[in-house]
């Protein structure tokens, strides 16, 4: 989670007068897009748009995507509130049982069991997936990729880059196996999503366990590479402890090392620290260094970090408040799951060093933070409570949307 992200709750109020702050700019074929916000079928400007025929069948018509056993209904939260902005402490509730046969999605995963997940999913999916390393982590642990899909467009999807945000990796590793079980199921469908033509049209680069030593960290099975100052907490008055770690084993937050007005961002943390500090120098981590290669070394049509908390999406800032088609897939995901979309990030403190917005700033394509989990939620970083109540932590009845979403709105032929 960012700082900025509660920031952004605490102004809640005044956004809820305030219009998305975007700095105007001349309209372009693609901004003319970003005016529909549910576009349907029947609806689609296809001289505009440009999705191709083969994904316009996978295109859900409005309410009619509540049919999958996995995947019950549910109304969409609103925006979180001030009310919401305290923690509540997680309510004892009977495990859920997983529901997918491979990812288990209910415990707390680890850098062994990831790795485990990883290779069952690719022994069982051959023609769908395929496995392979883009470096290793400061402690020698492999940031293991896998391209899910066949198609030309390409896509990056990394998880877990904060250590305690480990729901993600859960969520990330359950799309990877939901998406190949309906590629290969009779219908082909998950929900109303035409998974053949969506993965026979995209590669999806996926890294799921972007941070492995931070995930190893804050659950007792590493200690860091150097002196972690615990420091109090303003909000809390309390010192942070292991429980809030989210920095890699140098105790940098690798989502304030990325080269992108690294000089310029001050987070307070001169220090390595559980959880801002941005490191020695711009990219000076291994992790850094290794999803800049990815995305260097590829033409993704768009990039997801996904964080926790605050059911938000950060799709804009200051430097490149729209890019391509980031404010129509932000549009469907607030109107299809129910995410609150952010106001263009305008602090450089909170979008200076950050990895979607380097992304937008070097490649000029749409990169998005995905906050998932409402804000009344505490993250149980140290116990696998936020795993056991899985459906209602990340949302799953609306959530499961979010990659089909960003493949048939962020797709350009
Ligand atoms: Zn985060």
């Amino acid at each position: 989670m960012k700082k900025r992200s509660v920031l952004a709750v605490c102004m809640a109020a005044v956004l809820l007068l305030t219009a998305c702050t975007a700095t105007p700019s001349p309209l372009t074929a693609t901004d003319t897009v970003a005016t529909f916000t549910d576009v349907t079928q029947t609806q689609l400007p296809q001289s505009v748009i440009q999705i191709p025929s083969s994904l316009v069948t996978s295109l859900p018509s409005a309410g009619s995507d509540n049919s999958v056993a996995s995947v019950a209904s549910s109304k969409p939260q609103s925006k979180p509130s001030v009310s919401s902005a305290v923690s509540k402490p997680p309510v004892a509730v009977k495990p859920e049982t997983n529901q997918t046969k491979i990812v288990n999605y209910v415990k707390r995963p680890t850098y062994a069991s990831v790795q485990s997940e990883i290779a069952a999913l690719a022994q069982a999916y051959p023609e769908l997936i395929q496995v392979g390393s883009i470096g290793t982590s400061v402690q020698g642990r492999d940031l293991t990729m896998l391209k899910v899909g066949k198609g030309q467009a390409k896509a990056c999807i990394v998880a877990g880059i904060h250590a305690r945000e480990h729901i993600t990796v859960s969520y990330t590793m359950r799309c990877i196996e939901e998406f190949c079980a309906a590629y290969t199921s009779q219908s082909g469908k998950f929900g109303v999503y035409d998974m053949v033509n969506l993965l026979d049209s995209y590669t999806l680069y996926i890294v799921p366990l972007s941070n492995p030593d931070g995930l190893e960290i804050i659950s007792g099975r590493a200690t860091p590479n150097v002196t972690i100052t615990y420091r109090e907490d303003k909000t809390t008055g309390k010192l942070t402890t292991i429980a809030d770690y989210k920095a890699n084993a140098n105790g940098v937050n690798l989502n304030k090392n990325f080269p992108l007005l690294w000089d310029q961002v001050d987070t307070k943390r001169p220090t390595p620290d559980p959880e801002n500090y941005k490191g020695t120098a711009a990219a000076s981590e291994p992790e850094t260094k290794a999803l800049m290669a990815l995305c260097e070394q590829n033409d993704f049509m768009w990039m997801t970090s996904v964080h926790v908390r605050g059911d938000c999406l950060y799709w804009s800032d200051t430097l490149n408040p729209k890019v391509g088609l980031s404010e129509t897939i932000a549009n469907q995901l607030k109107t299809k799951c129910g995410f609150y979309k952010c106001k263009t990030s305008d602090d450089v403190n909170g979008y200076g060093g950050g990895f979607e917005n380097w992304f937008r700033q070097t490649f000029q394509k749409p990169g998005f933070c995905l906050e998932l989990m409402p804000l009344d939620i505490k993250v149980t970083s140290q116990s696998d409570a936020n795993h056991q109540s899985f459906t209602n932590t990340v949302r799953w009845n609306t959530t499961y949307r979010v990659f089909p979403i960003m493949m048939i709105y962020g797709f350009i032929e």
